[in-house]
């Protein structure tokens, strides 16, 4: 079957880039399974040249990959940091009160609507995993556990009401049905509400070669113009953006009722959408030169690593996120490029990376070994962890930065 777009269905036909084989990124191999089979899947991103839109096709479905997640937003002090400052800007600016109702989409472990509960606002989670809306819980936050679409968004309102604010950071992407989702979030919100998401920005992933982001489990990528597009077919106008620096720099789009005449369209909108535009986000040549920038990438890492191991220097890698699985695969560096990495997260701890096979350990174990190097793979947080173990320059070890180009700090 000839692969469509999620979003138009015109046929997909322009390859964006091709990341091989890959096992799905999350599925963090134990012990006792080193010897069993790993389900690979084709990694290969295309661009429809209809609408736009980034996409990888759908291999695994949403069931098997968020029902039981291992990602607990509370995990990261940063991203903690970040919904707080968000909570007091809805609240300050835009209204938002004990009198209204906030519905997450994605709410994890409550990491941000634990912010409005301390300020006496009604709030409710939507959550597929059961295993994270049960800390939510702890938290006082209820949950509906279940994937948000048409069907689930008008049962949220017959039960609870509609949202007077709605929104939903980094869950756009990884929505197979799009046009299900989308219109659903038209359905739940209020007349007067607004809708608020947050996402990774296609241009910074162009820009910085970002490729590593590009995993299963995000099925789409999106400019300022295509959400556009996406959201004005289910009536919904994005009357305000902001550029955000997280998870690489991200877009967090504000969105309200097409015909709701209180929130009038801001420049700054405007000014993305033709910055965009100039760039060339509506033509096929813009996206065709992306993969030679990400071949030149891993080329220039596998020359960095095998120089060092050539000359006995140990390397380790630091972190074990998703993103890390796609480059450690994509580039095929295993136990005989890193002997091991290392995460904070106690749910990877004596695990192995998916496909390559890469021992996780905490991060003592870094002290311990007095690597030379340590290759930083969630590179979004490398002054932050630079900081943080900064002890190793007292043996002399180095940090490396595989992303926008091999850095040795
Ligand atoms: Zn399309």
């Amino acid at each position: 079957m000839k692969p469509t777009c999620r979003f138009c269905a015109a046929a997909l036909t322009v390859s964006f880039v091709d990341l091989g084989m890959s096992p799905l990124c999350e599925s963090y191999i134990e012990a006792a399974q080193l010897g069993c089979m790993e389900p690979f899947y084709p990694l290969h991103a295309l661009v429809c040249d209809r609408c736009w839109l980034v996409q990888l096709q759908e291999f695994v479905a949403p069931a098997d990959i968020f029902t039981e997640y291992a990602y607990f937003s509370s995990y990261s002090d940063s991203w903690v940091a970040h919904a707080r400052r968000y909570v007091e800007k809805m609240c300050a600016q835009y209204g938002i009160g004990p009198k209204s109702l906030v519905v997450e989409i994605a709410s994890n472990d409550g990491y941000l609507l634990q912010h409005f509960v301390e300020r006496g606002v009604p709030v409710l989670g939507v959550e597929p995993a059961a295993n994270v809306a049960q800390v939510a819980a702890g938290k006082g936050i209820h949950s509906e556990v279940l994937f948000f679409g048409r069907e689930t968004a008008a049962r949220i309102a017959l039960q609870h009401g509609n949202a007077d604010l709605l929104l939903g950071n980094n869950v756009l992407a990884h929505v197979p049905d799009l046009n299900d989702f989308v219109s659903g979030m038209k359905l739940l919100l209020a007349p007067g509400g607004m809708i608020t998401m947050e996402f990774p920005h296609l241009e910074r992933l162009i820009q910085e070669n970002q490729f590593d982001t590009i995993y299963h489990e995000h099925f789409s990528y999106f400019s300022f113009v295509t959400a556009e597009r996406v959201f004005a077919s289910h009536g919904i106008r994005l009357f305000d953006v902001e550029e955000l620096p997280t998870h690489g720099g991200s877009l967090r789009i504000y969105g309200c009722h097409a015909e709701d005449r209180t929130k009038p369209t801001t420049e700054r909108a405007g000014a993305l959408r033709s910055r965009e535009l100039r760039r060339g986000f509506e033509s096929v040549a813009f996206y065709a030169g992306f993969a030679d920038g990400v071949t030149e990438v891993k080329r220039a890492l596998l020359e960095f690593l095998i120089d060092a191991r050539r000359a006995g220097k140990t390397v380790v890698g630091y972190g074990a996120p998703g993103k890390g699985n796609t480059l450690l695969n994509y580039c095929g560096i295993r136990t005989d490029f890193l002997d091991y990495t290392v995460d904070r997260n106690p749910y990877k701890q004596g695990k192995y990376t998916p496909g390559t096979h890469i021992p996780i350990h905490e991060p003592e174990r870094i002290q311990a070994t007095h690597p030379d190097y340590i290759l930083i793979l969630p590179w979004n947080l490398r002054d932050e962890i630079v900081s943080q173990m900064a002890f190793v320059r007292e043996w002399g070890g180095r940090f490396v930065v595989p992303i926008p180009k091999v850095a040795v700090l």
